[in-house]
């Protein structure tokens, strides 16, 4: 419970970004503590030790903050989704709504394979709009979605409303 508190007073809270109305979550003073930093790292990989996958796709780029370093300890595949025009390869597209605006995502068509077991690392699940939307180009890819692992979840966003039917490990609720 104190390294969730130590982790909490690290994350802190920016009104009115990327807009008017949004409290942001900023997690750079997280990154800015290596120890704590750990921490919540380990914190994630200890809730989904027991889950069955291969593979880690995430979302740029505060995803990739998170997903990486993970795929590393746990030794499994890291799979980059990203903005538009920016992966060299064919990818699989789709766009979706977000809490704030719209957006199009990414991801390589031959980055999973068919039947393979994957999870969808990001750093804060808030409406669970950018998750949904890479459960569909994983399962557009072929692969299997076995679940969702953030450091924060958003929960008055309701994020589970929109991710049902799936797994969620989240080290910190608000
Ligand atoms: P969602 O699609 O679940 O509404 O939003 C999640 C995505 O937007 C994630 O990729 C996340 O990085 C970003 N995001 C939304 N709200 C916040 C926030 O308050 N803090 C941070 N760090 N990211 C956010």
């Amino acid at each position: 419970q104190t390294e969730i508190n130590e982790i909490k007073r690290l994350i802190r809270d920016i009104p009115d970004f990327p807009e008017k109305g949004v409290i942001f979550k900023d997690i750079t003073p997280l990154l800015k503590n290596p120890r704590v930093f750990r921490i919540s790292l380990d914190k994630i990989s200890d809730l989904i030790d027991e889950w069955d996958f291969d593979c880690i796709v995430s979302p740029e780029s505060r995803g990739f903050i998170f997903a990486a370093p993970l795929a590393y300890k746990m030794e499994k595949e890291f799979v980059p989704v990203r903005k538009p025009g920016k992966l060299p390869y064919k990818t699989y597209s789709i766009s979706y709504e977000l809490e704030y605006g719209k957006s199009t995502l990414e991801m390589h068509v031959d980055a999973i394979d068919k039947g393979e077991k994957v999870i969808i690392v990001d750093d804060v699940l808030a409406t669970g709009g950018t998750t949904k939307a890479i459960i569909e180009l994983v399962e557009k890819a072929g692969g299997i979605v076995v679940g969702v692992a953030c450091l924060a979840e958003l929960t008055y966003l309701n994020p589970r409303q929109t991710l049902t039917n799936f797994e969620i490990a989240s080290v910190i609720k608000y």
